[in-house]
């Protein structure tokens, strides 16, 4: 029987953003899922959110109302991380504070059932070093979601350094099964997804800086000539500028070379509190 079909229950611990999207799809997919926040009004919003996007779904004739009241039926909310216990998948969705990760991997770590599988969903943090946290390094592999979870299709699936080829095939057939597609990668900073992304974020800001064009030119020039659907600018006011400036200070860091370095005009606005959609203003202004 493969690790899909033997999944007895998944704990998703974290109810925001992503973990209540987490926490959906695997609902979605049949599976058993006790979504974990130890803060009760996070906890009520995620549910609030998980219930409002199937609704949506019911109403656009995607999903029928019996679906969306079985998704509902398999999940369960709770404030305790013991909720955790005897889970044969744990995924990780807690805000990208190290020692707060440390933590509760090393207390997940005493609760997933024997020869359990533990993700993390971290855009940054080495997953190797995360895996280091337990005694099951093996059994330890990254999920990075991408926003908003139940419509993108990619699972960036990072091997750390000691994750077994058996726990790695695992996740990725587990991940098809919920309809994603799953990309392989291994464990250095960025992986990927933000490697790539983040330097061309950053790079569209020392354009502002230098004068080269104003924000809408520069989007415009990424939207029409190649074919993104959102500007950069744009898309580094919705991703926020603190956590576009704290990635490009993990590849200036852990890849040790200048051409990461981040912009000083990015710097200079989160300085000032210009965090993008989040706080009103970023490279655009936004009301309400
Ligand atoms: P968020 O702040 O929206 O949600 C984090 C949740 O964790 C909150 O509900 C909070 O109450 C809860 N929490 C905090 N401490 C906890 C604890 N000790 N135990 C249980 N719950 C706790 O954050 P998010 O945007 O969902 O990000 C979560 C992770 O996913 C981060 O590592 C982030 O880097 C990564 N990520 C985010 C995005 C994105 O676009 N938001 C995309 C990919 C990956």
């Amino acid at each position: 029987m493969s690790f899909a079909d033997s999944l007895n229950q998944a704990a998703v611990i974290g109810a925001g953003t992503m973990g209540n999207g987490i926490a959906q799809v695997f609902a979605q997919s049949g599976h058993d899922v006790v979504l974990i926040d130890t803060f009760p009004e996070s906890l009520e919003r995620g549910k609030a959110t998980i219930e409002k996007n199937l609704g949506r779904m019911v109403k656009k004739e995607r999903i029928s109302q019996d679906d969306a009241d079985a998704a509902l039926g398999r999940l369960r909310f709770e404030g305790e991380m013991a909720a955790a216990e005897g889970a044969m998948l744990a995924i990780e969705a807690v805000p990208e504070i190290r020692d707060l990760k440390l933590d509760l991997h090393r207390q997940l770590d005493a609760l997933v059932a024997p020869g359990g599988i533990i993700a993390t969903n971290t855009s940054s943090i080495s997953i190797t070093e995360i895996a280091a946290a337990t005694q099951r390094p093996e059994n330890f592999i990254g999920m990075h979601f991408m926003n908003p979870v139940p419509i993108m299709k990619l699972i960036e699936v990072i091997r750390g350094h000691a994750t077994s080829d058996e726990t790695c095939a695992s996740i990725l057939d587990l991940s098809r099964q919920l309809g994603k597609t799953p990309v392989e990668v291994n464990d250095y900073p960025g992986f990927v997804s933000n490697r790539v992304l983040l330097p061309m974020l950053n790079e569209a800001i020392y354009c502002i800086m230098e004068g080269v064009a104003t924000a809408e030119s520069i989007d415009e020039v990424l939207k029409l000539g190649m074919n993104h659907p959102m500007g950069p600018l744009a898309l580094a006011d919705f991703i926020g500028l603190d956590v576009c400036l704290n990635i490009m200070e993990v590849l200036h860091d852990g890849l040790g070379d200048s051409k990461y370095r981040p912009c000083p005009l990015l710097k200079r606005m989160v300085a000032a509190g210009h965090l993008g959609r989040k706080s009103g203003r970023g490279f655009y202004e936004y009301s309400g």
